[in-house]
């Protein structure tokens, strides 16, 4: 299996708090990996590192081979590959629905207005809500906004998604559609790096569980090996807390 991401040594700190303490990981194409731990652990960092959206102290980052830690490698370029979806959907909310999917590839010159908008139909279609093309952003239920979020980031044809708790802030009807959204992309062979608190998601969906406290992954395996069978006295403690 190609490897997609490489992350060596990765260390972040703020000020003298060490939030992530000298990671090293490796995640394939097609992975579903589901990250979890308890709060505090580091776990947004880990995902916002993958993108950049945090710089690193010290160690690389390599996604495709182009390492987001060297000065030369084009930031933006690499982020175009990967999306990212976040606990409170950050949609713009002076755009309609599809205007907010639309934004990105016709702006970059990806897609051409009409192009972007029948993409973003089709993706609306994907994640069910072909209907609210041209609600904003307000008119919307959380799980309908965090839906329209992941097809805006589908939009640029991204071979990478990272989720940060993408079902955290919604009321518990609306997290199914999103949990069965994010499957149907699974199923596609997306590679996907998903901080959740959704054990059963993590169960049936992910093929790795990583699981982190105190800034390093202290295991790593199949959903299998990390709730059934888990090694290490935190994880157990971990998983006794939340299952
Ligand atoms: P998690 O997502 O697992 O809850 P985070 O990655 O958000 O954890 O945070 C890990 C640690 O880093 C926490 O102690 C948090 O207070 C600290 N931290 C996160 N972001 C910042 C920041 N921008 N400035 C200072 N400290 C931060
Ligand atoms: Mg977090």
């Amino acid at each position: 299996m190609a490897e997609k991401i490489l992350v060596e040594n990765l260390v972040k700190k703020y000020g003298d708090n060490t939030v992530l303490n000298d990671i090293t990981a490796s995640i394939n194409e097609g992975d579903v990996v589901c990250i979890i731990g308890p709060s505090g652990s580091g776990k947004s960092t880990f995902l916002r590192c993958l993108n950049r959206l945090e710089d690193p102290t010290s160690g690389a980052i390599i996604v495709d081979g182009a390492d987001l830690t060297d000065k030369n490698t084009d930031i933006n370029l690499v982020r175009q590959h990967i999306g990212m979806v976040f606990q409170h959907f950050n949609l713009f909310p002076h755009l309609s629905v599809l205007e907010n999917i639309t934004l990105a590839p016709t702006d970059l010159g990806k897609l051409s207005k009409a192009d972007a908008e029948k993409r973003a139909i089709q993706l609306l279609e994907t994640v069910g809500l072909a209907e609210k093309k041209d609600i904003y952003p307000d008119n919307l239920s959380g799980g309908q906004k965090q839906r329209v979020a992941i097809a805006r980031a589908l939009a640029m044809n991204p071979d990478i998604m990272l989720f940060d708790e993408p079902t955290s802030a919604l009321d518990p009807e609306m997290v199914g559609d999103v949990l069965n959204v994010m499957k149907k992309l699974a199923k596609q062979g997306m590679t996907m790096v998903i901080v959740t608190h959704e054990m059963g998601f993590a169960k049936e969906v992910a093929n790795r569980v990583m699981f982190i406290d105190g800034g390093s992954f202290l295991e790593d395996g199949t959903p299998q090996q990390i709730f059934e069978n888990p090694q290490n006295d935190r994880t157990k403690d971990f998983l006794n807390k939340v299952l």
